[in-house]
């Protein structure tokens, strides 16, 4: 058997080693089934404990509220910049603007309707987040959008923008299930699987009752979230085994003592790397310029020329440290850190990276 490296990839990213023993025992024979996961109908009794069960999972984690519903989609968080406004804008919505995901979102909620953009930090390369101080919102917008976790920038939300009484709509694709949230908080979350959850191709979705309601029958079936919560996710074949992986990563998280456990563990791991890198004297230099908007899920930072990175780069994938290049539009270096990232490896990183600047 080959030897897993440490995998700071920013997604599709590591999963837990359990999960995927699990997924391997269970792959030729799915509890006396007979078959694979991959290999069943959507409509069998077997899928429908699999997804059911992974709901009720979710919902004891997050305690989600009764009056709101959870959707396993396709199409990823993109499909989502797209569905939002589709489903519930009214006439125009508030976007804060804190990196290329959310510019993402705006491109597609301006084919829809109004976007006023409530702040920006581009004129600082999203250097850091925008202060509640510095929101323009109006008080008559169909919704607030922001991303709680900016997977490119390294800038991470530490509590929700307040906006009001203006439903709050959340790009959660890097950071959901890094801590407990309050859910009521929000009218509609939304998270691609492959950053903090699972594998790639399902897309999340927590949304309120009454946002639900906004739905025009108009709209393409696929597009219709009031078409996805009346069939429960089955309205055609969903993608059933991200599903059952998704659940395998729910069970590790309650096994792993709950998202309060984790919470902890993952304020441990980002500490240990960035005390370091403010350590080092300026030789490794977080991105990052207000330091209560680090990210706890993606650690950004540069050293002094683009050279000593590339090098430092080739030097750890050497040592099996894995995927910690930064994002192609903003190069450097890029260590990410989800849920399921063992602490392991990042003080295998730190180690490394002590190593590194005594001999260069
Ligand atoms: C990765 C990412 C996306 C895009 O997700 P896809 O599932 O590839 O569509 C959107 N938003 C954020 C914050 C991300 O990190």
């Amino acid at each position: 058997m080959g030897k897993r490296v440490f995998n700071f990839s920013a997604g599709p990213a590591v999963l837990p080693e359990e999960v995927l023993k699990q997924a391997q025992e269970e792959m030729l024979d799915y509890r006396g089934a007979g078959m694979s996961v991959m290999e069943m109908s959507h409509r069998s009794k077997t899928f429908d404990n699999i997804i059911k069960e992974a709901e009720a999972d979710l919902r004891k984690l997050l305690d989600i509220p009764e009056n709101y519903h959870v959707l396993f989609l396709q199409g990823g968080a993109t499909l989502q910049f797209s569905m939002v406004p589709l489903n519930i804008m009214q006439n125009k919505a508030d976007y804060i603007v804190t990196g290329a995901w959310s510019k993402k979102a705006v491109k597609e909620a301006k084919r829809v309707g109004e976007v006023n953009i409530a702040a920006s930090t581009e004129d600082e390369n999203f250097t850091r987040l925008p202060r509640q101080d510095e929101l323009n919102l109006s008080p008559d917008a169909s919704y607030v959008h922001f991303t709680s976790n900016n997977t490119i920038f390294g800038t991470e939300y530490k509590t929700e923008p307040e906006v009001g009484d203006v439903p709050l709509v959340c790009d959660a694709s890097s950071d959901i299930l890094h801590k407990k949230i309050d859910v009521a908080k929000y009218a509609l979350i939304y998270a691609g699987a492959q950053k903090n959850m699972g594998p790639s191709g399902v897309a999340l979705v927590i949304i309120r009752d009454d946002m639900v309601q906004r739905s025009s029958d108009d709209l393409h079936t696929y597009l219709n979230y009031q078409i996805h919560v009346s069939k429960n996710s089955l309205y055609n074949t969903p993608n059933t085994y991200g599903i059952y992986i998704i659940g395998l990563v729910y069970k590790w998280l309650l096994d792993m003592g709950g998202l309060d456990a984790i919470y902890k563990r993952n304020v441990e791991k980002a500490n240990y790397l960035y005390d370091y890198i403010d350590q080092s004297n300026g030789y490794y230099k977080g991105t990052v310029t207000v330091k209560e908007d680090r990210s706890l899920m993606n650690v950004t930072f540069r050293m002094q020329s683009e050279e000593l990175e590339k090098k430092f780069i080739a030097e750890a994938t050497e040592r099996g440290l894995v995927g910690l290049k930064g994002h192609r539009s903003v190069g450097g270096l890029r260590a990410s850190i989800y849920n399921a990232f063992p602490p392991e490896g990042v003080e295998a990183l730190v180690d490394f990276m002590k190593e590194f600047k005594e001999k260069n």
